[in-house]
């Protein structure tokens, strides 16, 4: 079974996110878990992460994601096996894709395929908070970048995303449009609505949300939905974006 992805509506790149399909991970990470660290054996996660390149027809290079504000550009040269400790990567290059891993947080792809930059972000609240947004949009700017176009990829959704109501203040302090409610009336974070209103308040001329939850669409893992099935593990599906070539 060829690995599973949504294409990403962007033109000028091969862009998507995978699904939870068509990989070689058992329960709990079934099936095409392309996250380390999670529990996952490494060479499942190798073998899944070498099925998707394939599909892609591009490598893919990783983060080592921490939550951080922290954006940076890849060059051609280096080692395509390190990952980068950050939260948003940046490239000009055709040679490769760039990957966001998320189970719940909001994956980014950001492209101007017209001057050839392409870049992904990793938007969780703590990154909504400190800002990997903006570090993620001044990269692309230094790399060349003008227009940038962005698709907001499965995330968890402000009406499954409950949080204290502390937390809640926190967040929406610096983006009101976080300020969320579950359904059933308590404190939430909508934090799809606040990548959008980040990425539109930081000049990106197109922003597409794919409106999809990960908490409630289970061909995408969900940490938060795995917790509540009284799961401790999941795992991590990718965005990805590379230049045509
Ligand atoms: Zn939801």
């Amino acid at each position: 079974m060829a690995p599973g992805w949504i294409a990403a509506p962007l033109s000028g790149v091969v862009a998507g996110f995978t699904t939870r399909f068509g990989g070689g991970s058992a329960f709990p990470y079934d099936s095409l878990n392309l996250g380390l660290n999670v529990g996952d054996s490494p060479e499942n996660v190798a073998a899944n992460r070498a099925e998707v390149a394939a599909a892609t027809r591009a490598p893919l290079r990783y983060m080592k994601q921490i939550h951080s504000a922290i954006a940076i550009e890849l060059g051609s040269d280096e080692d395509g096996l390190a990952e980068p400790e950050a939260d948003a990567s940046i490239t000009r290059s055709d040679a490769f894709a760039l990957g966001v891993l998320v189970a719940d947080c909001v994956p980014i792809i950001l492209a101007d395929a017209e001057r050839s930059v392409v870049a992904v972000a990793h938007a969780g609240r703590a990154g909504i908070q400190l800002g990997i947004i903006g570090s993620c949009l001044a990269a692309m700017r230094t790399a060349g970048a003008e227009s940038i176009s962005a698709v907001v990829g499965p995330a968890i959704c402000g009406r499954c995303y409950e949080v204290p109501e502390a937390m809640r203040d926190d967040v929406s302090r610096v983006t009101p449009a976080a300020y969320g409610h579950t359904r059933e009336g308590t404190p939430a974070l909508d934090l799809p609505a606040a990548a959008v209103a980040q990425l539109t308040a930081g000049g990106v001329s197109s922003v597409t949300a794919l409106g999809i939850c990960t908490y409630e669409d289970d061909r995408f893992y969900s940490h938060r939905r795995a917790t509540h099935e009284g799961r401790s593990a999941t795992g991590r599906f990718a965005g990805f974006i590379a230049l045509e070539r």
